[in-house]
């Protein structure tokens, strides 16, 4: 522990904080820049339809590639860029991306795929975001019918009453809705029932309990299914990473899938490529 080793220990966890504090700093200054200078990309994820086994859509990944630290992952610089207001441009450039690789994947590969854009409930605050991604599908000229936004579920997110609002105005737009990482917020289905809400994606937590929990895990997830299938919402399990998962999610009626068992996040020139030995 840190006491036993005594002092030094102290003075290395001063170290490791002062650089810590250094990278964050770096990072935040070179967050104004990333976007000038072309340095933020985005992956697409493919999901699959369980029935077919084929692809019917993409969840689209934010990367940046950082000059000095090397590929930075969205759970470190999405809040980064929340505090420093840096999310509107840098959320509209995503979901731009998108709807344009939207559009160039149902020209090459197959008409009726979908792409899901995650916003966070920081961005959902922003009065403009609305307007925003309003010009974005005009300019592009995107089947607004075939985006889904996908948002967190967590505590914020039910309480609010701005959110419900714009979710609703997102809704008349078109998009449709997902609530990301199901079931490790507070919210339960009876606060959900509120949203109108198109797909559950049952977070990865879940889907590993499947190999490596108990029965009751297993039940818990049956009948996560179950209630949002009554409740008429599509069902979407991520982070399948075994044939045991995919097999149990089949077997009680899960839509989709999504994880690294089929195919981990990849950059458009790889599914361009490969796009004759992807099934879609
Ligand atoms: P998320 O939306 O829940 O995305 C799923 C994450 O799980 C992704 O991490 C994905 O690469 C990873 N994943 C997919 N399949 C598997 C699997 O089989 N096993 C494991 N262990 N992981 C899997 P990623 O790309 O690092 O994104 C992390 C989070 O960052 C996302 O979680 C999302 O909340 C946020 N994020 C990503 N892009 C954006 C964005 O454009 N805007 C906002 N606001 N948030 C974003
Ligand atoms: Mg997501
Ligand atoms: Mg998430
Ligand atoms: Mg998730």
């Amino acid at each position: 522990s840190a006491k036993a080793k005594g002092k030094n220990q102290v003075v290395f966890c001063n170290e490791e904080v002062k650089a810590q504090t250094t990278r964050r700093l770096r990072l935040t200054n070179g967050l104004y820049r990333a976007l000038d200078r072309n340095e933020l990309f985005v992956m697409y994820q493919p999901q699959m339809c369980t029935e077919t086994q084929k692809v019917c859509g993409f969840e689209a990944l934010v990367r940046w590639n950082n000059p000095e630290y090397g590929l930075v992952q969205p759970l470190f610089f999405i809040p980064l860029a929340e505090q420093t207001g840096l999310i509107r441009p840098i959320g509209m450039f995503v979901f731009e991306q998108a709807c344009r690789q939207l559009i160039a994947f149902q020209q090459t590969c197959q008409e009726r795929l979908t792409m899901s854009v995650n916003r966070s409930v920081v961005q959902l605050k922003d009065a403009r975001i609305v307007e925003n991604m309003k010009k974005i599908l005009k300019k592009t000229g995107v089947d607004v019918h075939a985006l889904q936004i996908e948002i967190t579920e967590s505590a914020t997110f039910l309480d609010e009453p701005i959110l419900l609002e714009r979710i609703f105005e997102l809704k008349q737009l078109g998009l449709s809705l997902a609530v990301d990482d199901f079931g490790t917020g507070h919210s339960s289905f009876s606060r959900l029932k509120t949203y109108p809400i198109d797909q559950l994606k049952i977070d990865i937590e879940f889907v590993q309990g499947i190999t490596t929990g108990s029965d009751k895990d297993k039940a818990l997830i049956k009948s996560i299914i179950q209630t949002a299938k009554n409740l008429g919402m599509e069902v979407l399990a991520e982070g399948v990473e075994t044939e045991e998962q995919l097999q149990f999610l089949s077997l009680h009626g899960c839509d989709k899938v999504q994880g690294f068992y089929f195919s981990k996040p990849l950059k458009v020139e790889e599914i361009i490529a490969n796009n004759q030995q992807i099934a879609f």
